[in-house]
């Protein structure tokens, strides 16, 4: 860093206002962390320089001896922790890892099965906007209106009659466990392949707080940057019969040269992730998660499908007659930040949307348990409600603004790591 202040000085303060920002607050995103140093130091390291298209031990380019070592390392430690038969830790992001999926799946034209968009599933599982609906064939399922829960006969009755050749779930804003048995039996009765996308949930995965979807689906592809801790990135695990072909879609067919910096710090996330400590770390998000819920609801403020299996609440703010942009924008004021997000059924557009997606990884790695999420849920309750343009309302936000840094003060983020 002293190299970097001195070279670049303006974005050297970039960095450091950024750190600012992220300790001087409450980190809620769901599908953020805090990395520990090990994996800052692979990331910033000279494996960044390093060509390698390719495979261990079948690279197009010369002098990949060491980043073939770290490649098989990260290969290997992804397989023993998640009991996968193949592990291609080459995609670049969550996206890369799903637009290799498809290719090795799927044809362009093909009929893909997947939870809509604006009830929690993600934009490359068959939006529009995206490759994976313009160039193939999107069914959206979605929740049941009263349970707010996958609509599994929904799902049954639409793989019956639309026959797609990829059934895919897992998704970005599901606050539940997904029952991964009756989408393999799903997939099954049409002869469809199934695609999990472990995104947001498969850090939960490797600390055991979560039913893994390994044994259950054709191809699980991931991130590695979400409650798994690791550096920003994706992962695609499968069968040993399906191996060539997910290689073969990431490289050659849908990227480059890999990453190997990023590859060696995927490494040493799994390392990390294989201990104790990250399933005391992984079942604490969920405790933690599920206190929120719990604690929000007290307060008013509804958990989408009651509540949480996981690391994330989707909150309900129609009661407060405030949309989930205002309540954003005012969290922020309060030094809170989370994302507005659509809940099931929807009656706002998405950029307004009428919810909250809140989670607990960050909070966690610092340290936070239950006791702090009933003190977070209650300054979401007073920033959510407080209307920046009334006196009261400011005043307000800028007593939980300096309640949110006492908190964090005490938990502070990049200080204390639990692995
Ligand atoms: N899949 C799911 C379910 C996600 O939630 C996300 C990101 O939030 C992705 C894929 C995409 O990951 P990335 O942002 O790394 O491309």
């Amino acid at each position: 860093f002293v190299s970097l202040e001195r070279d670049d000085p303006e974005i050297a303060h970039v960095l450091l206002d950024e750190m600012e920002r992220r300790r001087g607050g409450l980190q809620l995103i769901a599908s953020e962390n805090f990395t520990s140093s090990a994996v800052l130091a692979a990331l910033g390291s000279t494996l960044n320089d390093k060509y390698a298209e390719g495979y261990p031990g079948n690279r197009y380019y010369g002098g990949c001896a060491q980043v073939d070592r770290a490649e098989e390392l990260a290969v290997e430690r992804a397989r023993g922790l998640f009991g996968a038969e193949h592990a291609n830790v080459q995609p670049h992001s969550g996206a890369s890892a799903n637009l290799a999926a498809f290719a090795a799946l799927a044809e362009p034209g093909d009929t893909v099965l997947a939870m809509e968009l604006s009830h929690g599933g993600h934009l490359t599982h068959g939006s529009r906007v995206n490759f994976s609906g313009k160039w193939f064939h999107p069914i959206g399922y979605r929740v049941n209106p009263d349970s707010e829960e996958i609509d599994y006969d929904e799902v049954r009755d639409l793989a019956l009659a639309h026959r797609p050749k990829l059934i895919i779930c897992g998704a970005t804003a599901y606050p539940r466990l997904i029952d991964f048995a009756v989408f393999r039996e799903i997939a099954d009765e049409v002869g469809a392949y199934l695609l999990v996308d472990a995104a947001h949930f498969i850090g939960l995965v490797a600390g055991h707080a979560v039913p893994s979807p390994v044994p259950y689906a054709d191809v699980v592809t991931c991130t590695t940057h979400k409650a798994l801790r690791g550096p920003r990135g994706g992962m695609i695990l499968c069968r040993a019969e399906l191996a060539q072909r997910v290689d073969k879609a990431v490289f050659p067919f849908s990227q480059g040269g890999p990453m190997m910096h990023a590859i060696a710090a995927k490494a040493v996330a799994f390392r990390e992730a294989s201990g104790p400590a990250f399933q005391a770390y992984a079942r604490q998000v969920v405790g933690n998660a599920r206190a929120l819920a719990a604690a929000l609801a007290d307060d008013g403020i509804r958990p989408v499908a009651g509540g949480t299996d996981t690391h994330l609440v989707l909150a309900d703010l129609r009661e407060l007659g405030v949309t989930g942009k205002a309540a954003e924008a005012r969290c922020e004021l309060g030094r809170i930040t989370l994302n507005k997000n659509a809940i099931p059924f929807d009656p706002q557009r998405p950029a307004v949307a009428s919810g909250i997606r809140v989670g607990t990884p960050c909070v966690t790695t610092q340290g936070m348990r239950e006791a702090e999420m009933r003190r977070v849920a209650g300054l979401i309750g007073a920033a959510v409600r407080s209307d920046p343009d009334t006196v009261a309302g400011a005043s307000r936000l800028a007593d939980v603004a300096d309640e949110v840094l006492e908190l964090v003060r005490r938990f502070p983020a990049y200080a204390r790591q639990e692995v």
